[in-house]
């Protein structure tokens, strides 16, 4: 027989199905017990009737624990109408079990599913992922995105849009950002950079007579994570025309994502149509930002207010933040990017006042997010080397960019083009917190990867291919670990001392040389939790429970580490091990006792260095998971 959804069965009254699914929830009653079954399609009820636990039949049953996968047979009954759930799809009927097998037991969650998830602390959210998208908003975004990226895909494919993938392994992109490298294994000592757009491969494809391209491009920023936008890696609509106006590709992206509302986000409306163009100057003077919210109703949910705000300078005063275009030394850096064209009034002032020339960008906004940016690109050689010039480059620099300046000899279209986030406007339009919210995996805020924890270290072996050797200040013993505290709590300017004394190894001794209560000082101690290294930090006067942390955290295995592990991992021996877990790349987790202390102390990877201070800008720098494990100290 063949596997019937949890949707279908409202079609098959009467007939016998097979289901497979997660159990939802569970409720007992005696002799009858009720499952919800849930699939990709929905949920069903299922009715258990029978108790006897010991038959084969009732062992199964007590082991169809809620997020338990399970096989059911069954026949699907008419509800009496008392018994109706008109909330669901398949409020009408109900499946009444003839077996039931239970294909993959599940261990109690560690966090709940059947909440919109908010309220669960985000780093255990991220570790135990594959369980948060079980929950409906989640599974609920990721496939709104499906819908997106397939709506967009017709949308411009229907339209003569060609898709075209662009190297990941590629030379640096100026988008202005830093860079991810990676190091080259054939040819060592290079290295190439992960891109943050595929621009200049789209504007090659112009030259290479494609005329219209997309991609759902990855790219790539190392830059310091924001609400709006993620860590390291995020995906955009990235798009290029050529022959075009910057009317046509406003008008495009205006007419592409109307209509994406429309069919995608139906209880949505937008503010104003056609989207209001502002220019630039009088953005700023009216809002005092580039990026306004024209929401007429910021409370109403649903409301959709996109504009685009025009006539961007094409230059700003170069900072020292202007990576790249790097040096900070030069005046002029582009407002968006090094390829945007000036005004074509405008290219006599590059050699007067470059301050005065309009590019020809455009920046997408909607709800007071930038959601996409795009501009009418230089085609000319002489231009982009005047801009080259004007941003500071140097020779070296210039050459970086040879090929687009070979290419733009050779018969080059006039062309543009626009990337409005794909992350970045589901966010947006569904009002998330942040924009982990609509990525199946997402890196932490501290650029730690959901799940899988990277980055990593590379073992001896790889780093001797790549030829590459690690000058770290950390796992190099005490006195750089020491360093890098001071260091950390100096660029986090945060308040400390720190105290010299005669070497200590418990903490007993420890609040005795320092003169300070055994309690205040913040013991560190590691751990391994199924295979993997932790921290945890508690006062010195209590104990950890392993009982209550392997629960909390849902880890099956717990142990403490032995000391040649201590020392392995952190560098330092037992005893001397600070309470900052990411300077060794391990998850911290603080028992919240340790807050009832206005002032902690600790070892700071010596025995005889401690370093005291207020225990909220210690949580503010070692960001530990924070829980209830700990128990007093016999
Ligand atoms: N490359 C730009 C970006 O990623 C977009 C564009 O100019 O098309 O922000």
């Amino acid at each position: 027989m063949k596997r019937t959804l949890a949707v279908e069965t409202v079609k098959k009254v009467g007939e016998e199905v097979i289901l497979k699914g997660w159990v939802t929830t569970r409720r007992d009653h005696g002799k009858i017990t009720f499952l919800d079954l849930r699939d990709r399609s929905g949920i069903v009820q299922l009715v258990y009737s029978g108790s006897d636990l010991k038959s084969e039949r009732g062992q199964t049953l007590s082991e169809a624990r809620p997020e338990a996968v399970i096989e059911v047979t069954g026949v699907v009954k008419e509800r009496p109408a008392s018994m109706v759930n008109p909330k669901i799809p398949t409020g009408q009927v109900e499946v009444e079990v003839e077996k039931l097998t239970v294909i993959s037991k599940a261990r109690e969650l560690p966090f709940p599913i059947d909440t919109d998830g908010y309220e669960v602390n985000e780093e255990i959210r991220m570790k135990y992922r594959y369980l948060d998208i079980r929950r409906a908003r989640m599974t609920r975004n990721l496939r709104l995105k499906s819908r997106m990226t397939t709506f967009i895909r017709n949308y411009l494919t229907e339209r003569d849009f060609v898709e075209v993938e662009t190297p990941i392994l590629t030379k640096t992109t100026p988008e202005g950002a830093r860079d991810f490298i990676v190091p080259s294994r054939l040819q060592k000592g290079k290295f190439y950079a992960l891109p943050q757009s595929p621009q200049q491969y789209k504007q090659l494809l112009m030259v290479a007579g494609l005329e219209r391209y997309f991609q759902l491009a990855r790219c790539f920023r190392d830059e310091d994570p924001r609400k709006d936008r993620a860590y390291g890696e995020f995906t955009q609509l990235d798009m290029e025309l050529s022959f075009v106006t910057q009317e046509d590709i406003l008008t495009l992206a205006e007419d592409l994502f109307t209509k994406l509302v429309g069919e995608l986000f139906p209880e949505k409306h937008i503010t104003e149509t056609p989207w209001p163009r502002i220019p630039h100057k009088e953005a700023i003077a009216r809002y005092g930002t580039d990026k306004p919210d024209l929401r007429r109703d910021k409370k109403d949910p649903n409301e959709l207010a996109f504009a685009w705000t025009v006539d961007f300078p094409l230059f700003t005063e170069q900072s020292e933040e202007d990576f790249y275009h790097g040096s900070g030394k030069a005046r002029f850096a582009p407002s968006h990017h090094m390829f945007t064209a000036p005004h074509p009034d405008d290219i006599p002032l590059l050699e007067t006042d470059p301050m005065k020339v309009r590019g020809l960008q455009h920046d997408m906004v909607l709800n007071g997010y930038e959601v996409g940016g795009g501009s009418i690109r230089i085609h000319e050689r002489h231009v982009q080397e005047k801009v080259f010039d004007l941003i500071g480059f140097t020779e070296e620099q210039k050459a970086q960019f040879d090929h687009m300046l070979t290419a733009f000899t050779y018969g080059v279209p006039p062309h543009g083009g626009i990337a409005p986030g794909i992350d970045r406007f589901l966010f947006t339009a569904l009002g998330e917190p942040s924009i982990r919210e609509v990525m199946a995996f997402p890196a932490s805020a501290g650029g730690q990867t959901s799940v899988m924890d990277a980055p990593s270290q590379a073992s001896d072996g790889q780093l001797k291919e790549l030829g590459i050797s690690v000058v770290s200040q950390k796992k190099t013993g005490g006195e750089s670990v020491y360093r890098t505290i001071t260091q950390l709590l100096d660029e986090g300017h945060s308040e400390y001392k720190t105290h010299e004394h005669k070497a200590v190894t418990t903490s007993r001794e420890a609040a005795d040389v320092r003169h300070t209560s055994l309690s205040a000082g913040a013991k560190a101690i590691l751990l391994y939790g199924d295979g993997k290294p932790l921290m945890v930090v508690l006062p010195g006067d209590r104990k950890i429970d392993m009982h209550a942390f392997k629960k909390l955290y849902g880890i099956k295995d717990l142990r403490m580490a032995t000391p040649d592990e201590v020392l392995r991992v952190t560098s330092v021996p037992i005893g001397a091990v600070p309470p900052f877990g990411h300077i060794f790349d391990v998850p911290l987790y603080m028992d919240d006792a340790v807050r009832k202390n206005d002032t902690i102390v600790f070892n700071a990877g010596l025995h005889t260095k401690s370093v005291s201070m207020a225990e909220k800008s210690y949580e503010n720098v070692a960001r530990p998971v924070v829980g209830s494990f700990s128990r007093e100290a016999a």
